[in-house]
């Protein structure tokens, strides 16, 4: 642990740095940066996340020589701003603002116009002649620090909507209702006065203390409280989400208050040097005139847009600050450029300006949606700002998957009236059932329904049901409000500040206009344009926007250039075959013959029929009459498969699962397989009956199959070849690639070569050709296998690890009943993350590298991949990319995320 507790900024310098993001958090560490790039920044100090944990650690208690630090740090920014803290002449009023290492959008808690007693309101109404705003501040004073240090910093629980905050927010509503006011801005010196001394002994008597009345009490309340607010519900749900550890904690920053509510020549405002939700090169921002802080995001008034390229349906109408301030957006649009080359990348900021002087409050790493991060990482190429290593490192690869998420049929949107607009938040398409909180959303997603959820106004408190939904919309709110952020992050579909709704979550009601629905109706929501439907709109394909697919493809192209392994697809049909071609996939990595019995159309219930008549045959003849009307069909589908592959590698995996999956259960379906079999229902239930198993997914499967009844290897081994021949006589390509599943001994994988040696002779017999070309593997999926890597890799020629079964058997968790336990494993932190998911590399991945190393050992050219649902998960794919796979396979829409991680893994080396 650092010695240094406190870091001082301003007076266009400071002692820390950009780079001190671990121990300043992101908003202390480009504060000190923006201070040394002599950008105007109100000065102040950073109290480092150290500072954090040792007061986690010792049950909320400071290093000794924390107080005198502090102070030493404060007499820096008295001496800088010219003002003393707690003098009652010229006091310094601070801000107590929270700052984690990554940023956590409203998660945590700040206070302004710390410092404010009955001591120091008169010399400040006597310096700035303008009692109403000091009264102003000193209620927003009593409303943030009674909420944020006496209430949820104290651990006291309120009664739903009964919370201080909510309580003094009514009593102002209630004056300005009572008086006509439209916005906190038309409220009086007079109605302030009377307000504030409301507002304490509503606080004394809901919380049972006197408000401070003392400038250092409140700071160090304030301090406490933004330490404790890194425990609080919605940061720990927040970090849950978003993979941020526990122990990171936060920082404090303690800065000079600059005052955006000193009248017309004030104001404050959110903005971003690129647009955020299109990639645009365009500032981007929205302000209010006389108002602090928090005022933007909260979503109090419906903020004015920064220039003419912010204006929107709801703001069209207010004056911009370009307009209103010209000179004061001049100077502002000089330091977004100032920024941008200097941090390389696009910026979200805050900016205050009181009376006519601008002042930045923070700046970090704007946070933007897939269509956004891809658009901005091939521009800023263009411009010379990024080289193109960075530019492949700008886009998350799960950032991809938005891209790749669905959409509102445009043609089905094209014929509905959208019952209102909001601001485009977030993008893409949702359609889901209503809900007017963020639990239902969680309760109401478990039990698989797909909800929209449907708030009054933006509260980040909603992380976890915001997480859960398919889309969000809200009634209030800006671009850059809290929820807008989030969803942003997440690149979900987002709509806020649709002001035609009337949202009633008491009675679970939603009206607009004439229209009024209930919970559980449907809705549907363009995020992009920012439309909300009544009912159900029908989803497509994004990638079918020519531009946008054109910048995706060029964006991946520049990954390809520096991915060293190869990225594969699992396919089950021709039509997943050549879908992800289109994505990319350099071969298919698991092609599983049973999904061709799964299709429903016509060949499939035919072929379906003949498994099942041979899954109930009684002795090998009756089998292989049903395996050889079987045979043509497997060869269909596997012929078609290779030839939409056209010369690419495919691995098709032998028959897998339990036989007893597949016998029927319905009475038709049951009557038409008697019917062919030609056997008795009675025979029938008596079969079924004996393929009965206690414990199926360790039972009669995969190769288990094949050394039972060698003639279902057969008959798929010949298919397999007999469709590589002919394609190969048709002057065509084929590389198949026999995988035999669930092998854990080389015995079986000999016994099954035996069969394959067998065939291959036939049918180059029946072909006149010396050899059919194709490789011959395995699956790793069974930890014994892992351990005789060596010895199996004397017969096979690559492995294939699937890693579902890997995690289930080396876990001893059984895949399909996990839903009653792994939940809470994560949430008791016993398990990082659910490890069907993400790869546990500790474990399963100690598995995985030794299997390799043992492979490799006796066969170093062996092909090695994966598989399992792992292939397309980011940091698993980093995991194969380091302990030397080959390839990669995964689901088709996953291809390009794949193929990202994986370029990302090689960069960084
Ligand atoms: P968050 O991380 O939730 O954005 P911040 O610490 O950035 O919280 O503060 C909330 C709001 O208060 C922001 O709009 C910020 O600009 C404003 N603010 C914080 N400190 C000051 C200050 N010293 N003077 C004026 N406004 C401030
Ligand atoms: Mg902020
Ligand atoms: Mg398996």
């Amino acid at each position: 642990m650092s010695e240094k507790w406190v870091y001082a900024f301003g007076g266009g310098s400071a002692e820390g740095e950009a780079g001190m993001k671990n121990l300043l958090g992101g908003k202390g560490a480009n504060l000190a940066e923006m201070a040394n790039m002599k950008i105007p920044v109100p000065a102040g100090f950073t109290i480092t996340t150290d500072v954090c944990t040792y007061y986690q650690k010792h049950g909320r208690t400071y290093p000794q020589s924390l107080a005198a630090e502090v102070q030493g740090a404060l007499s820096k920014v008295e001496q800088v701003m010219g003002m003393r803290f707690g003098d009652p002449e010229n006091p310094l009023l601070v801000s107590v603002r929270s700052g984690a290492r990554r940023s956590m959008p409203g998660m945590m808690e700040t206070v302004l116009n710390v410092g404010l007693t009955t001591r120091t309101i008169p010399g400040l109404i006597k310096k700035t002649g303008n009692p109403r705003f000091v009264y102003d501040a000193y209620r927003r004073l009593i409303m943030m620090y009674s909420d944020v240090v006496m209430e949820k910093a104290a651990g006291v629980e309120p009664e739903e909507g009964r919370g201080i905050r909510k309580q003094l927010d009514d009593m102002l509503g209630e004056v300005k209702k009572a008086k006509g006011y439209k916005t906190d801005a038309d409220l009086s010196e007079a109605d302030l006065k009377d307000l504030v001394a409301r507002f304490k002994t509503r606080v004394k008597d809901v919380l049972g203390k006197e408000f401070p009345d003392d400038a250092n009490e409140q700071l160090w309340g304030g301090v406490g409280a933004v330490f404790s607010s890194w425990n609080g519900k919605r940061a720990v749900d927040y970090r849950r989400i978003e993979r941020i550890p526990d122990e990171w904690g936060t920082a404090v920053n303690v800065q000079a208050m600059v005052f955006g509510n000193m009248g017309d020549s004030s104001a404050t405002g959110v903005a971003f040097t690129r647009n955020p939700a299109t990639g645009e090169n365009k500032f981007y921002g929205e302000w209010l005139p006389n108002a602090q802080g928090e005022d933007v995001v909260a979503g109090i008034r419906t903020p004015n847009p920064l220039n003419d390229a912010t204006k929107n349906a709801q703001n069209e109408n207010l004056p911009s600050l370009e307009a209103a301030m010209a000179g004061t957006y001049k100077e502002l649009d000089a330091i977004r450029l100032n920024l941008e080359t200097h941090f390389k990348d696009m910026q979200d900021i805050e900016f205050t300006i009181q009376e006519g002087r601008l002042w930045m409050l923070q700046c970090r790493v704007g946070k933007r949606n897939g269509p956004a991060a891809v658009r901005m990482a091939l521009d800023m190429l263009k411009e010379g700002l990024i080289d193109d290593r960075e530019a492949v490192k700008r886009v998350a690869p799960n950032q991809l998957d938005e891209l790749l998420h669905p959409i509102l049929d445009p043609k089905g949107e094209a014929k509905a009236q959208p019952i209102a607009k909001g601001l485009p938040a977030g993008p893409g398409g949702a359609t889901g059932q209503i809900v007017f909180n963020a639990a239902d959303a969680v309760a109401w997603t478990r039990q698989g329904k797909a909800v929209i959820l449907v708030r009054e106004e933006t509260n980040p408190e909603d992380v976890d049901g915001m997480w859960a939904a398919k889309g969000i919309l809200t009634a209030r709110g800006g671009m850059t409000s809290h929820a807008a952020l989030v969803a942003r992050g997440w690149g979900k579909c987002c709509i806020v500040g649709c002001g035609a709704l009337h949202v009633d979550s008491g009675s679970r009601t939603l009206k607009v206009g004439t229209t009024t629905l209930k919970e559980g109706d449907f809705l549907s929501l363009n995020g992009t344009k920012g439309s909300v439907y009544a009912g159900q709109i029908a989803m497509v394909d994004p990638t079918s926007d020519p531009e946008l697919s054109n910048q995706i493809e060029t964006f991946l192209k520049l990954a390809d250039k520096f991915r060293k392994i190869g990225v594969r697809t699992n396919a089950d049909t021709p039509q997943d075959a050549a879908k992800a071609r289109a994505f990319g996939a350099q071969g298919i990595g698991l092609f599983r013959t049973e999904h061709m019995f799964y299709g429903g159309g016509e060949n499939s219930q035919k072929a379906l029929l003949q498994l099942r008549r041979m899954i109930v045959a009684k002795g090998e003849p009756e089998r292989r009459a049903a395996l050889d009307e079987l045979f043509p069909l497997v060869k269909e589908d596997i012929k078609a498969t290779l030839a939409a592959m056209d010369g690419l590698p495919v691995t098709i995996r032998l028959l897998d699962p339990p036989l007893h999956e597949f016998v029927p259960q319905g009475e038709a379906e049951r009557k038409r397989l008697v019917e062919v079999a030609g056997i008795t229902l009675a025979d029938l239930d008596k079969r079924a009956e004996a393929l009965h198993e206690v414990n199926p997914m360790m039972g009669h499967r995969g190769v288990r199959l094949g050394v039972t009844f060698p003639e279902i290897s057969e008959m798929q081994v010949r298919a397999i070849l007999e469709s590589a021949a002919e394609l190969t006589k048709e002057g065509r390509k084929a590389l198949p690639e026999i995988m035999v599943p669930v092998v854990g001994m080389v015995a079986e994988l000999d016994h099954q070569r035996a069969v394959v040696d067998r065939i291959h002779a036939e049918v180059c017999q029946k072909y006149g050709v010396q050899k059919v070309e194709f490789l011959y593997g395995t699956m790793i999926e069974i930890p014994r296998a892992c351990l005789t890597a060596d010895k199996i890799a004397e017969t096979a020629e690559f492995f294939s690890f699937g890693t579902n079964d890997l995690t289930q058997m080396g876990f001893g968790f059984s895949r399909d009943d996990i839903g009653g336990f792994v939940p809470d494993y994560v949430e008791k932190k016993i398990l990082p993350a659910d490890p069907f998911q993400i790869l546990d590399q500790e474990g399963i991945g100690q598995l995985v590298r030794m299997a390799i190393e043992k492979g490799r050992k006796t066969k170093p050219e062996l092909k090695i991949g994966i598989c399992g649902e792992h292939g397309g998960e980011p940091s698993s794919v980093a995991f194969c990319h380091r302990v030397g796979m080959n390839y990669v396979s995964c689901s088709p829409f996953r291809v390009p995320i794949a193929r990202l991680a994986a370029a990302q893994a090689a960069l960084e080396g």
